[in-house]
């Protein structure tokens, strides 16, 4: 098990450019009818902005607009590393999918990806918006976007 970890990691170190500055890579529309990416404010369930209060934890990461059931698109060219999921208790929105591109890693949460694997170009359909309402009433329906970062003194003991 620590072994699959260990080359999880290196696989992801492989992957993951840490030089990358994620504020340079231009991101394409995420979400069906929300074109310009915009981001959850704050609602009854919290806010949407990284490192926003979660209880005894912070938000580790930017929260997208997206409506119950919205197409979930490519924001550049990426390839598919496998699922991920945000909750360890399955419930409606408990799916995502762990991808790379422009050198940067990130998660989604709360889509349904067609699939786990492969690579899709820029503004290709990734899957679909869970029914995040059904879970949290009355919040802002959105994607939980989480970049990983993977720096290669962190994989040294
Ligand atoms: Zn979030």
């Amino acid at each position: 098990m620590r072994l699959y970890i260990l080359f999880s990691l290196l696989l992801l170190a492989v992957l993951c450019s840490s030089r990358v500055d994620a504020r340079k890579v231009k991101f394409g529309n995420l979400c069906s009818g929300n074109p310009s990416n915009s981001k959850r404010k704050c609602d009854k369930h919290g806010c949407g902005h990284y490192g926003a209060s979660r209880g005894g934890r912070k938000h580790q990461g930017l929260d997208i607009v997206c409506a119950d059931g919205a197409t979930v698109y490519a924001p550049f060219d990426v390839k598919l590393i496998r699922r991920s999921v945000p909750y360890t208790n399955n419930n409606a929105i408990n799916d995502g999918i762990m991808l790379t591109g422009e050198g940067l890693c990130f998660k989604l949460f709360y889509v349904k990806p067609d699939r786990y694997y492969g690579t899709l170009r820029k503004g290709q359909r990734i899957g679909t918006m869970l029914p995040m309402q059904r879970v949290y009433p009355h919040i802002t329906s959105h994607v939980h976007v989480q970049m990983l970062e993977v720096l290669p003194q962190k994989l040294e003991t």
